[in-house]
Order: structure tokens, then sequence, then C-alpha cells
């Protein structure tokens, strides 16, 4: 390869692409066009709490080896944070039940699943028939839902319906059983060493954009925020020229791009240069909360230790604690987009009261007071990520093009091509390694 590589885009698969090739001694200019890069995971200051937030919590498992390539490379690793060990606890709240449930799902450590045998480190109430869902999933075939694979029972509730939900992020009566078990054979199926989840302590910018910011200027790559690629103007099957704010840019004839934006972007920007390309073309969104609250000290058992939690039969989904935050994530959440933020942030309240109420140390203050829950919502923001990700049907898993295109150098990258996961960070980060590396074969 030789010649300058445009990336276009500055979210975690144009960040990926751009250090893989910098990486190799090319020159880079990436351009991002909002203020900040990270895109879909990113942290900002917010005014109204008056603290740093992530626009949504993201969750890494162990079993993500590319991303974790990626931490190493941008030596990020430390960031991040959690318990070390594959266990997660949940609460179920299901209005039908009598009392609240809570427990820990404890996954052995090696290969064979040991764990489903112990009633005391599986899902309550399971039968191990139901493990049947499991085997039905990673064999299925190309249309095939989530929810035609699993058995009914406490295996698909309490787990395989909440875990598909926040992996595909989309309802298992329409999410692809195969997107599923491309996940699960790198996670669950992997055994417990694979299943161990990491967040970042700070935040996702802490962890996985600044220090790749840094890594890249270190090699020499140019940086240019605020700034958005308008269009593409190419010629002969090539692309020739990009148009931005201030201008074109004319490429030369060893330059490449690698156009690592959004799928509604890429559809605009090559509607032109490529008509007739289809591209993913529906989407979910993702409900975060964020609650000014501090808890981190108050808390004891297995969420303290996890630092999160999973929540079964409300609509809050996972409850993260954080330095002075509590947040929330609700994924599939388009069915929420008519309800009303102060709506939705009591509820969500209520419900995770009940997760967070029986972690509380009846530990006494230096004033005397014993530390309660407030009975309202804490101050909150409500964020709404309208197209967080691709619905990951098996009508759009369709959609998704590779990474070569008709145009000679010009590559895709997102986590909405063809990585064979679903929409996730480390189908952004491998999708940016494979754009570098196809723009290297004739
Ligand atoms: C709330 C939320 C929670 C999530 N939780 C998880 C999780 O727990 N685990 C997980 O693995 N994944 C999670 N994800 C998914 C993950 O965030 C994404 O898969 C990943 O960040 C996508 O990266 P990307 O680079 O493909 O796209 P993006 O992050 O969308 O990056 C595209 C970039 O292109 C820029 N851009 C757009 N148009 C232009 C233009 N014309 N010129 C220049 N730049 C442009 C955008 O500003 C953006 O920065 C979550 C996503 C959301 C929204």
């Amino acid at each position: 390869m030789s010649g300058c590589l445009h990336v276009i885009g500055g979210g975690l698969a144009g960040l990926s692409a751009a250090l893989a090739a910098a990486g190799a001694g090319r020159r880079v200019v990436l351009y991002e066009a909002g203020p900040a890069c990270g895109g879909r995971a990113r942290s900002y200051e917010d005014r109204q709490l008056g603290c740093r937030i992530d626009n949504g919590n993201h969750l890494l498992l162990s079993g993500n080896r590319a991303t974790f390539d990626y931490l190493d490379r941008i030596g990020a690793r430390h960031t991040l944070a959690g318990p070390g060990v594959p266990m997660f606890p949940f609460a179920d709240i299901s209005p039908d039940r009598g009392a609240d449930l809570h427990w820990t799902l404890r996954l052995s450590r090696g290969r064979t699943p040991w764990w489903v045998l112990d009633p005391a480190r599986r899902v309550p109430g399971m039968r191990l028939r139901e493990l049947l869902s499991l085997v039905r999933m990673l064999r299925a075939r190309e249309g095939t839902t989530v929810s035609e694979c699993l058995s009914p029972g406490m295996l698909a509730d309490r787990l395989l319906v909440p875990l598909s939900i926040s992996v595909l992020n989309t309802r298992p009566e329409v999410g692809s059983a195969m997107l599923m078990a491309a996940a699960m054979r790198e996670s669950l199926a992997a055994g417990g060493d694979a299943c161990i989840p990491w967040f970042p302590r700070l935040g996702l910018s802490e962890s996985l954009v600044e220090p790749a910011l840094a890594r890249l200027r270190a090699h020499g790559a140019s940086v240019r925020t605020g700034c958005r690629v308008w269009g593409l103007g190419t010629d002969r099957g090539r692309v020739t020229r990009l148009v931005l704010p201030e201008g074109e840019q004319v490429l030369g004839a060893g330059d490449a791009v690698v156009l690592a934006v959004t799928a509604p972007v890429a559809a605009e920007l090559l509607a032109g240069p490529l008509p007739g390309l289809a591209l993913p073309d529906s989407f979910e969104s993702i409900l975060n909360l964020h609650y000014r609250i501090a808890l981190q000290d108050h808390l004891g058992g297995d969420l303290a230790r996890a630092g999160f939690a999973g929540i079964v039969g409300g609509i809050a989904e996972w409850v993260f604690v954080r330095p002075g935050i509590v947040s929330v994530t609700i994924s599939a959440a388009n069915h929420l987009a008519g309800r009303d933020n102060a709506a939705v942030a009591a509820q969500v309240w209520t419900e995770i009261s009940r997760v967070l109420q029986p972690a509380l140390r009846p530990k006494r203050q230096a004033d005397g007071l014993v530390v309660s829950l407030p009975h309202d919502a804490p101050p909150y923001r409500v964020l709404r990520e309208k197209r967080a990700t691709f619905a990951a049907t098996t009508a759009q898993q369709k959609l998704r093009p590779g990474s070569r295109t008709d145009l000679r150098n010009l590559v895709l990258a997102g986590d909405w091509t063809d990585t064979g996961l679903p929409a996730t960070i480390e189908g952004a980060i491998r999708s940016g390694k494979t754009a570098v590396r196809a723009l290297a074969r004739p």
C-alpha cells in the first residue's frame, strides 16, 4: 500500500482502521464529523447532571479478541474494570412473582459447562433439557429467529431472551438466530474464560477513544474532528475527490478511502457513485438512563463485586453502578419511543430500587443516618440513541455488505458491514482491520 489512507468516520471502526494502517507505516488522515471521536461509544460532560457520562453502558466480554488486541495496541487494557471472573448477578422482578428473586450466574472457566449441573450457579428454575435451545441456536440456518430455537422455560425467560435482546438489540421473535449463535460461539459456548465481563472504569472515551487518538498521533496520523465529508467524487472506478467543509480534497494516485460512517450516511454518500447498493435500513434504539446518585461505597455482595446486574421482568435490563452514577440500559427500545422521559425514569427507578436495595449495606453514616434509596428518582438524564444498531433480523442480515466495493480504492467498515457478528464493538473493530487488509489485496 502506498499513498495516503483517508478514513471517514471516527467511531471504533474508523479508529481501528486508522490504527491498523498507521501502525503499518501508512500516512493516515481521519475525518470525523462530530466535535469528538467515538461515535456511538463516547463519553461527554453532561451539564444537567454536572458530571461526565457515557452515551450508553457498554459491556465487553473477555472473548472479544479483536477488542482486547485493540486495547493492547493502544495500551488501555488497564482502564477496564470488572469482577475478574465470569459472574453475572441477576434479579427477577416480574410482577406475577410473589417476591423478587436474586441470583448470580457463575460460569465454570473451561469449555465444559459444569455450571449447568450446579443449581447454585445456574439459572434458578431451569431444567437441563432446556439446554437444547442452545444446541438449536448453534445449528440455526439462515432465516431462523431466536424465538424459534427456544424451549419454553426459565433458561429462556431468565437468560436467553434477555441475553439475545442485549446482544442483538432486537426482539427474539424477529432476531436472527445465526447472528446470536455467532456471538455465542465466541462467549457462552467457548466457556467461562471467554465470558468475563469488563466495562470502562472511567468512561468509553477514556478507554477506547483517547488512547487510540494518542497512538495515532504518535504514528504521525492527522485527526480532523468537526470535519464532515459531504460527498465523494469518482472517476473511472476510483474515488478521486472528497468534498470537505472547506472545499475539495483531491486524492493522489495511490490514495485510498475507508468509509467508516453509519449505514444511513454510507447509503447517502454512495447513492451517486454506487447506485443500487443496498445497505441495512432498519434500526433499533437503545435507551440509557443515568441517575446522579453515589451508591458505589454503600453496596455489598455480588452486585458490588460485579459492578452491574441484569434485570428480568421489568423494562430495565441492566443496571451499572459507577462512581456517582447509576446507569440503566434498555435495548430494542423502539417500543418506548412514545413514552415520555419522566414516566420512564420513574418506572425504571422503582424497578432498580428493588435490585439495589437488597445490596445496600446497612452502614451508619457519620451523621447517624442509615443509607437508603430515595423514594423518588434522583436527578437523571435519559439518552435515546434512535439508531443505536441495525435491527439484527434475518432480512437485514442479508443487506450487510462486505468491505470491498466496485470502487477500487474504497472499502467499507462499520458494525453494519458483514462482520459475521451482531452490531457490537467487537464487530466494529474487526471491520476496520478487515477493510485495511482488503485494500492491501489486489
Ligand atoms: C447505547 C448503546 C449501547 C451499546 N452497548 C454495547 C455493548 O454493551 N457492547 C457492544 O459491544 N456494543 C454496544 N453497542 C454498539 C457499539 O457502540 C457500536 O457497535 C460501535 O460503537 C459502532 O462503531 P462504528 O465505528 O461502526 O460506528 P459509529 O460509532 O457510529 O461511528 C461512525 C462515525 O462516523 C461519523 N460520521 C458520520 N458521518 C460522517 C461524515 N459524513 N463525515 C465524517 N464522519 C462522519 C460519526 O460521527 C461517527 O463518529 C452499543 C451502542 C449504543 C448506541
